[in-house]
């Protein structure tokens, strides 16, 4: 069998949702189980609604659980014009899953106060949504698809908002909700990113972008032979195609690769989420689901080791030196230095330390002004905004120096303010002046990628 995962571009009108069944169709001798997310773009119209609620902004809160109802009505009816009566029953399960999102802004209005709880009760209603929308489409398209509540099989700890699902209690619910359905010949479709606590049923989700991460606990549980991901996006590309215009498919990848990727631009998908399935030897491919007919993207623990794989870069990033002016490095400084980041939530995403300083880098400068202060006790302090990074990543990057002496040589005179080798030795990160970070990556990629003679 297979998990095949549509995100939300995937199942975000009718017409995606018909495209979904085709290739299914196509997939039915391989016994898929389907994992969806929810139709695109509701997840975070739901967690607006909670805000609002709270805020006691309910008029506009209200006028959205329409807009979401309307839109997933359309869609049903759309899908089903050919079965008034399913249409009906599907719009009235529905319209009562949209009735008790209104009575839950309404109760948050009152309660005036936010639960992590209360915020995945609502949440996790895109996926409920769309995975018996979903079934009833498959149905409709000649599909044998049965309805699996997500919740039952992904159980987890009651950590609401981010929950760690509990691999033991999944396995064994899989096996016995998921397999026989599948015996029977038919195809499992679930909701991804939803779960509920051990124990007390309650629903719980397992963090933004989370169905990925269903998607591979459902197939480790089942020994899938394979797990793919469906989405938008062809698969992970040499570079991000709007910055380098030959930028081109990479078929096949390392898990690591893939994770050191993971943090930059054009994000496809995080690796950890697929961590499950790679751990197990599962292949995880990501394909297009507009364009099915495509090799997509292979993400393996046998990729072949190339010198680069890809080139990756981000802009808008801050970078803060610390130079310590007492004690130099002496022991316990890292440590002081980070848990200032901990303390408001900071992460670092680039570490260089030389004898007398430190140099990180930031995406999100929002604490910035009290992580300064707080720094400042352990050093002078320099903060330099509006950089950027660049990534070149390859398995076997630091197989000799020729891939980085290229690499520097590309990188030419542009200005480097940092430089740091992973530990594993396949990622080399260059800190930049933003807005050279498109110039370099195209420099980079014109070196590493020449252009395919034909
Ligand atoms: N719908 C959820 C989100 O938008 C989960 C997912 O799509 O993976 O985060
Ligand atoms: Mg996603």
């Amino acid at each position: 069998m297979i998990v095949c995962k549509f995100g939300g571009t995937s199942v975000g009108d009718a017409e995606a949702i018909v495209r979904t069944a085709s290739i299914i169709r196509g997939r039915l001798h391989r016994q898929p189980v389907v994992v969806v997310s929810a139709l695109g773009g509701t997840t975070n119209v739901l967690l607006q609604i909670a805000e609002q609620s709270v805020k006691g902004q309910l008029i506009g809160a209200l006028r959205a659980v329409e807009g979401l109802r309307d839109r997933h009505l359309t869609q049903t009816q759309l899908l089903l014009r050919d079965d008034p009566a399913s249409a009906d029953e599907v719009a009235g399960e529905l319209s009562a899953m949209f009735d008790e999102l209104a009575a839950l802004a309404e109760a948050l209005k009152t309660l005036g106060d936010l639960t992590p709880r209360s915020l995945d009760a609502i949440a996790s209603l895109g996926e409920q949504l769309s995975s018996v929308l979903v079934v009833a489409a498959f149905r409709q398209q000649g599909l044998n698809a049965e309805h699996v509540d997500a919740r039952q099989v992904m159980i987890t700890d009651d950590r609401y908002t981010r929950a760690e699902p509990q691999t033991d209690a999944i396995n064994e619910a899989a096996q016995r909700i998921i397999l026989p359905i599948l015996r029977g010949g038919r195809i499992p479709v679930l909701g991804g990113f939803i779960g509920s606590v051990s124990g007390t049923g309650v629903t719980t989700t397992l963090g933004r972008g989370g169905s990925d991460y269903s998607a591979s606990l459902v197939g480790a549980a089942l020994q899938a032979e394979a797990i793919e991901i469906w989405t938008d996006v062809d698969g992970m590309l040499t570079a991000d195609p709007r910055v380098v215009d030959n930028a081109r498919l990479i078929e096949r990848i390392g898990f690591e690769e893939a994770s050191e990727l993971a943090s930059f631009g054009a994000k496809v998908l995080h690796p950890s989420t697929i961590a499950p399935a790679v751990m197990k030897g599962i292949p995880v491919w990501v394909l297009n689901s507009r364009r099915p007919e495509g090799t997509g993207t292979l993400i393996t623990f046998d990729a072949p080791r190339r010198a680069v794989t890809a080139i990756a870069g981000k802009t808008k990033v801050t970078l803060i030196k610390v130079r310590s002016t007492r004690m130099l490095l002496a022991e316990g400084f890292l440590r002081a230095l980070f848990e200032v980041f901990e303390r408001y939530h900071t992460s670092v995403d680039v570490v260089a330390t030389s004898e007398i300083s430190v140099s990180v880098t930031i995406d999100d400068a929002s604490r910035l002004e009290s992580l300064v202060v707080d720094l400042r006790v352990l050093g002078d302090v320099t903060i330099e905004r509006n950089r950027g990074i660049v990534s070149i990543v390859g398995s076997g990057l630091s197989d000799g120096g020729a891939t980085m002496s290229s690499a520097m040589a590309a990188i030419g005179e542009l200005r480097v303010h940092m430089l740091s080798l992973s530990s594993s030795g396949i990622n080399l990160t260059v800190v930049l002046d933003g807005d050279q970070v498109a110039p370099a990556m195209q420099r980079l990629h014109a070196a590493f990628f020449r252009e395919e003679t034909a």
